[in-house]
């Protein structure tokens, strides 16, 4: 017998819908390429997304299409987001920071038909125009009528411009209803293993993560939450924020391309924002420029991080600025978060060195996915804290497969493998130890890189630091450290490593230090080991 309830599918546009009619006061707030701050509301933002809706449909874009947009967090890339996955086509988020070479193979490899671009990346888009030109009709400069000038494009592919386009365009009076599982939007992995792979998200799976990325344990946004997502649009849809804040009604401050601490902070401190979100790199940036200036943050109360571990150092520094420090972990493929570290009831009441210790873990499973360590025998390792394995994961939002890659898919309960390698300690939470391509073994022994890193980065001379495997005729291989000096500091390291000593067994302090000016960083603000590996350990 079924059961005798509303049966409604799961779709983005219901976000918005509810927003506009419920928060429709509620600010998004945007900071322009130029500096300028523009502010709209829900129910402003849900109209001009109708508005752009009929605009797209009279580019020629249909049911199913891509769409792509290469821009930085604003209430126009909101807009994209909510109008093209809201008609049923698919909003392709590119990384600017990608290579121009990998930008043309996604754009020609998901067949995007129209970009919009961000004025400051309008250069890189006619760049890569011409070699894209037998897929692309149309790039839309997200500016004023009139503010953008001509663009150097091939023939075919016309240039507009979006203020005249959505003034121009017929407003749509509904949001169209189709079924929960079509595509709504299509992330290409970083590519630094092979080319990207698209990942692509349905609505059902977006909106079911944005349910659980709200939840109490995880990042709890509520409608009087103001929360300013540093994590890119374009990384994994900024983590679901675009979907989670107006969901709840939370404002939502969007810093454009005005990413250094300076101007967070002020934007931080004028916006009243009391929840952050973004990558380790960009908190450790943060912290420094406060160190500097001294004083504190007016109204920010947490954080939240993912990407890559979070450091103690960090957790401690944010702590005395009065900020607490939370992770969550996960990748593209898993929309992203699977797992965060929320309090439970052993863990709520540690105080000191014992919090630090748990605040490096990557938390526990949201409801809805679910993540397990697979040890050398092929068994789920126990959760003991102790014995480490590979990491997968399953759930409503972990991808099945790549986007045109009919090889790569997996069964619907088959568990996603990730790459990551960690451990799970008896109440549940995760602890990463390494990426499995960036493990170091020594004489038969693991040594997690994460950890060597999270004890370098609280050594006051350093600021940031990445460990290594080089090749060792004796043990196989031996961690090398390399780190690049907190400015006016010079780290010795000799005195480095002596720091390790009673932190880590005796075989896991790394035999070289290297101090380096910086660290090369991939496009989503990882740091890139085999770059590393190829300069500093003889890697290829
Ligand atoms: P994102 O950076 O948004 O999580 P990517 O797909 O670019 O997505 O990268 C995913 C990888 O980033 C993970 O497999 C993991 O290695 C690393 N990562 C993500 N979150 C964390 C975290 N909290 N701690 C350690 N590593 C992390």
């Amino acid at each position: 017998m079924l059961g005798l309830m509303q049966r409604r599918e799961l779709l983005i546009s219901s976000i918005i819908q509810h927003a506009a009619r419920h928060h429709g006061e509620a600010e998004i707030v945007s900071r322009r390429d130029d500096g300028r701050i523009v502010r709209t509301t829900y129910r402003a933002l849900e109209r001009r997304a109708r508005k752009l809706m009929g605009a797209l449909r009279e580019l020629g874009v249909r049911f199913g299409d891509r769409v792509a947009t290469l821009a930085m967090n604003s209430d126009r890339h909101l807009e994209l987001y909510y109008a093209i996955s809201g008609m049923g086509a698919v909003c392709h988020t590119i990384n600017p920071r990608l290579a121009p070479n990998d930008i043309a193979y996604i754009i020609g490899h998901a067949e995007d038909h129209v970009l919009f671009v961000d004025a400051c990346f309008a250069p890189l888009a006619a760049a890569i125009a011409p070699r894209v030109a037998a897929v692309l009709r149309a790039i839309v400069v997200l500016a004023e009528t009139g503010e953008m000038k001509q663009l150097d494009l091939p023939p075919g592919v016309a240039q507009l411009d979006y203020e005249s386009l959505v003034e121009a365009a017929d407003e749509q009076d509904d949001w169209p209803v189709f079924d929960e599982n079509t595509a709504s939007g299509l992330c290409y992995t970083s590519g630094t293993t092979g080319m990207p792979k698209g990942v692509l998200y349905s609505h059902r799976s977006s909106l079911l993560h944005a349910y659980a990325v709200n939840s109490a344990d995880a990042v709890a946004m509520r409608a009087t939450t103001r929360v300013l997502p540093v994590v890119p649009m374009f990384h994994v849809n900024a983590w679901g924020l675009p979907y989670a804040a107006p969901m709840v009604g939370a404002a939502l401050i969007m810093p454009g391309r005005h990413l250094d601490p300076v101007s967070l902070r002020a934007l931080m401190d004028g916006e009243r924002v009391d929840l952050s979100v973004g990558v380790p790199t960009v908190w450790l940036a943060l912290v420094h420029h406060m160190r500097q200036t001294g004083g504190g943050f007016r109204t920010l109360k947490r954080i939240m991080s993912g990407g890559a571990a979070l450091p103690r150092a960090l957790v401690a520094a944010f702590a005395e600025l009065g900020v607490e420090a939370c992770q969550g972990w996960g990748m593209t493929e898993t929309s992203p978060v699977v797992t965060y570290n929320g309090p439970k009831p052993a863990t709520a009441a540690l105080t000191g060195e014992a919090r630090l210790d748990h605040a490096v873990r990557q938390g526990r499973a949201l409801f809805g996915a679910d993540v397990r360590a697979v040890g050398p025998d092929g068994a789920e390792a126990p959760w003991d804290g102790g014995s480490q394995g590979d990491i997968s994961c399953r759930g409503h939002w972990i991808a099945k497969g790549y986007f045109r890659a009919p090889e790569s898919e997996i069964a619907d309960d088959a568990w996603f493998p990730t790459g990551d390698v960690g451990l799970i300690d008896p109440d549940g939470f995760l602890l990463l130890t390494d990426r499995s391509k960036d493990l170091i073994k020594s004489g038969g022994e693991w040594i997690s890189s994460i950890e060597l890193e999270n004890i370098a980065v609280g050594h006051p001379d350093v600021a940031e630091a990445a460990a290594i495997a080089a090749p060792d005729e004796k043990w196989g291989e031996r961690p090398l450290l390399i780190v690049v000096p907190r400015q006016g500091h010079e780290p010795r390291p000799e005195e480095l490593r002596a720091f390790f000593k009673g932190k880590v067994a005796s075989f896991a302090i790394p035999d070289r230090v290297i101090v380096a000016a910086e660290l090369p960083h991939g496009a989503t603000g990882k740091i890139l080991k085999h770059e590393l590996r190829r300069l500093y350990a003889g890697g290829k």
